[in-house]
């Protein structure tokens, strides 16, 4: 058996778990001894810097310090929530020639966020290699229930590039639930509750005899614990230009250190009324003398400070309800995930939304990478009587000729799936069809995501409608999309010709990948 291993690959913070010997899951640790490894790459001049070793780089040059890369997976440069980030982002992001997100580092060099998240599936394959003591190839890979196929396959090609083998890419409220034990229980309807370091996200998900089934899904990108320490900064960073009449706004080291010590409170406050904060070095006047902080923080202060953060956990939990059709007394056990999880006032604000107590898990920020492990073991046979079923978070549509899309796939459809579309020449002697693929419900192309163009060349020379071309689109059940197509009357099958495609291009994955293999840093 090959080992293999269950990846988190999360937005600020990522981990990596595997199955013992003795079929238990046990999550791996960085070599500084931390179970979370943050999804930070600092592309220093003496090469890129990953995780723990990467945080320095917010100091020294934050523009070359790139964190939440997976935002960025499979999406369109001109996406409102890319242009968003591009205002608020210390990094600088531009336009790939096929209208992806890439990210611009100094000297005109640009890097896709695959490749940013390559390094990141790097050190966590690292992290395995060392603990069994040789190379980890099959990986299985969380990703958000929403994930877009562009994002699947920005993952997957991510994967490559880091010379790891997607098993399956699995949605994360399904990990979360398999890593908490929900397989061994009775039929159960849980709301997954994952507030992370930068967004959060609600699933509702059915389990019964093993089938692991998600009904819906929603969330916010834009809220997660660093909006809670941004907030608690922006607090401390008044009461220093008050009691120390230093305004800290344009001093980058003061902001940091603020930061850290902001965090520190904040984990603190999860068990304890109050805490002290202290830095005994926050800037230098220009005397030289050092300006000190020192302050009492209680967990009311921090409550009512990020009061208006915690109301935004409230909609996405009433939209996930609304969109799978069930009442708050229809969920029977909330589970919470993520890191900020910990914080009082988040489970007192789901308490309220579900009208009930949330289930807080034990490891709260390692339960998904647990559960992708365990999924590892279902695939090896070890684990029996389980079946994670996804569904396809967007509808998948065809268009021929600029005309508008028609359905093929829809939105919500168990995965896997497959199915059949006939296209028509419509031309005399016409030998080719191109057509587009589209994610997205709209009959308007505009209004749907273009995942790629096609052609079917060779085709038999004949009068216009009479060769059928019938298009087959088969959706894996993790979301990757195969395209097949055959004519119709001889049954042969055509050859499928990628005119375009967002993400990658294979044989730029394949480089990549190569590079990597062979231990040259992997910039364009
Ligand atoms: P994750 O992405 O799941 O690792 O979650 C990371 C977020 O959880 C960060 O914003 C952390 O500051 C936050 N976090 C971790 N531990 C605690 C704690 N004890 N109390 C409050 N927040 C925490």
């Amino acid at each position: 058996m090959r080992r293999a291993v269950g990846i988190d690959l999360g937005t600020s913070n990522s981990a990596v778990a595997v199955i013992d010997d003795d079929g238990r899951p046990r999550i791996l640790t960085t070599p500084e001894g931390s179970t979370t490894l943050p999804s930070v790459v600092w592309f220093s001049n003496d090469g890129p810097k990953v995780g723990h070793a990467a945080l320095r780089g917010f100091d020294e040059s934050p523009d070359l310090t790139i964190f939440g890369a997976k935002r960025l997976l499979g999406r369109r440069f001109d996406h409102p929530e890319v242009r968003r980030l591009a205002r608020v982002l210390p990094y600088e992001l531009v336009a790939a020639p096929n209208g992806d997100t890439w990210i611009a580092l100094n000297g005109g060099r640009t890097v896709a966020p695959e490749e940013v998240s390559a390094l990141v599936l790097m050190e966590l394959r690292a992290m395995a290699d060392r603990f069994f003591g040789e190379a980890v190839v099959d990986a299985v890979i969380t990703v958000p229930a929403w994930f877009d196929a562009a994002a699947r396959q920005a993952t997957k090609d991510a994967a490559t590039i880091a010379g790891l083998n997607v098993r399956r890419l699995l949605s994360e409220p399904s990990a979360a639930a398999l890593g908490y034990g929900a397989h061994r229980g009775d039929k159960r309807r849980y709301a997954v509750c994952d507030l992370g370091g930068g967004t959060f996200d609600v699933a509702l998900v059915d389990v019964e005899d093993g089938v692991f089934e998600v009904l819906s899904t929603t969330g916010d990108a834009f809220l997660g614990g660093d909006d809670f320490d941004r907030v608690l900064v922006e607090h401390l960073a008044r009461d220093v230009r008050r009691l120390r009449s230093y305004d800290i706004s344009s001093d980058a080291t003061a902001v940091d250190r603020l930061r850290v010590a902001a965090q520190r409170a904040k984990h603190a406050l999860s068990s304890y009324e109050q805490t002290t904060i202290a830095v005994a070095n926050l800037a230098e006047l220009p005397s030289g003398k050092a300006i000190e902080y020192e302050r009492n923080l209680s967990r009311q202060e921090l409550e009512s400070w990020t009061a208006p953060l915690l109301q935004r956990l409230i909609p996405p939990c009433q939209d996930a309800l609304l969109r799978a059709s069930r009442r708050r007394d229809q969920v029977d056990q909330v589970l919470l995930v993520g890191g900020m999880t910990r914080m009082m006032a988040v489970q007192e604000t789901l308490a309220q939304v579900f009208g009930q107590l949330p289930t807080t898990v034990p490891n709260p920020d390692e339960v998904v990478a647990v559960g992708a492990a365990l999924e590892v073991a279902r695939l090896d046979g070890i684990i029996d009587g389980v079946l994670m079923i996804d569904v396809c978070a967007r509808g998948i549509a065809v268009s021929i000729a600029g005309g508008a899309c028609e359905p093929v796939i829809a939105m919500n459809a168990v995965l896997p799936t497959r199915e059949y579309r006939a296209l028509l020449t419509h031309a005399d002697e016409q030998t080719r069809i191109e057509f587009d693929l589209w994610e997205g419900e709209s009959i308007e192309p505009s209004q749907n995501r273009l995942l790629g163009r096609y052609a079917t060349p060779e085709l038999p020379r004949a009068a216009a409608g009479d060769v059928l071309v019938v298009l087959e689109v088969t959706i894996d059940s993790d979301g990757t999309i195969r395209l097949a197509a055959s004519e119709l009357i001889s049954g042969e099958r055509l050859m499928v010709e990628q005119l375009l495609h967002s993400g990658l291009a294979r044989s730029e994955v394949v480089r990549l990948a190569r590079n990597f293999n062979e231990g040259r840093e992997i910039l364009r």
